[in-house]
């Protein structure tokens, strides 16, 4: 069996290569019409800011829009606009991204600099987060997330203003499905608190913290930093429930939050959606689906604003 799934798996990656990647090995024009092809569905244009559908085209690859007079070009107002990399190091990153590569090979491997490296890697990211269904939410006061989008742009920074957080998600497996929950009436503390008076068993990890089952989730988990007093945790040295025998997304999960170290806090819960994105595709190609991903628009920020005030 698991010779026909290696079998499998070489068919599925040839296959990737044919579609997408021999765009990008082909010419920077071809890697350019594949991500056009994602922007835009049966190629109808339409503006990013008013959404009319009557759009001018005005040469070197600019648009105008008839209705508002807005002029965009193809990655306008998209997580793709992020990150300045051209149409074939994109598709070069994605092909990387999902073999798992670390973002220092991939800056050899794509002859970038480290730092262009960790911004399309963060864009990568922040567009699997933007397709979970409590993204909005992922934005807000508990994670501090929503400070790195000025309008539809990532600045890569977190505004100084902001308080520390750290965010606490529940893990519950369901029929080979991961949902991986923001859970905000719960703070890093109260986990502690929780370990200490109510023998929730806490297991530690480097900077990771998870817990044994609590309510209806299989375990709680967050990343702490040094402003938790770690040195109180009890029992930290046993296992969990999501240690037992049969827990699927747990031992897909283990080994990657181990290359995780030294993601901080604050960072934390985009690599968890990762994890989460990768279970629960696990049986596809996550290729073509992250191209999708990364060429979808970036929600309004005004509207998450409004969502959550
Ligand atoms: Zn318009």
């Amino acid at each position: 069996m698991p010779h026909q799934h290696v079998v499998h798996r070489g068919i599925k990656d040839a296959l990737r290569a044919v579609a997408a990647s021999e765009a990008a090995a082909a010419s920077e024009a071809a890697a350019a019409r594949f991500l056009h092809e994602r922007c835009w569905k049966d190629g109808a244009l339409f503006c990013p800011r008013c959404s009319a559908d009557k759009i001018y085209t005005l040469g070197s690859g600019r648009y105008r829009c008839s209705a508002c007079r807005y002029t965009f070009r193809d990655f306008t107002g998209r997580w793709i606009n992020n990150g300045g990399l051209s149409c074939q190091n994109w598709l070069r990153l994605l092909d990387l991204f999902v073999e798992e590569t670390t973002a220092h090979q991939m800056s050899i491997d794509l002859n970038l600099s480290y730092n262009a490296i960790y911004k399309a890697l963060t864009a990568t990211r922040f567009a699997i987060m933007a397709q979970a269904l409590d993204f909005r939410q992922l934005l807000g006061a508990e994670t501090g997330l929503g400070d790195y989008l000025k309008g539809k742009k990532l600045t890569g920074q977190r505004s100084r203003k902001t308080r520390r957080i750290i965010p606490v998600f529940g893990i519950i497996e369901k029929a080979g499905w991961v949902f991986i929950d923001l859970v905000p009436d719960i703070l890093a503390e109260t986990v502690l608190h929780f370990n200490a008076n109510f023998q929730l068993r806490v297991i530690r990890t480097g900077n990771i913290l998870y817990t044994d089952r609590y309510k209806t989730y299989d375990a709680l988990i967050l990343c702490c930093d040094a402003s938790l007093p770690l040195q109180y945790i009890r029992n930290y040295e046993r296992d969990a429930y999501v240690d037992s025998v049969g827990q699927a997304f747990w031992t897909f999960a283990r080994s990657r939050l181990k290359r995780y170290k030294g993601v901080s806090a604050y960072r934390f819960p985009l690599y968890l959606k990762e994890l989460e994105f990768r279970y629960n595709h696990r049986k596809q190609d996550l290729f073509p689906i992250l191209a999708e991903h990364l060429c979808s628009l970036v929600p309004d920020n005004n509207q998450v604003a409004r969502h959550l005030s």
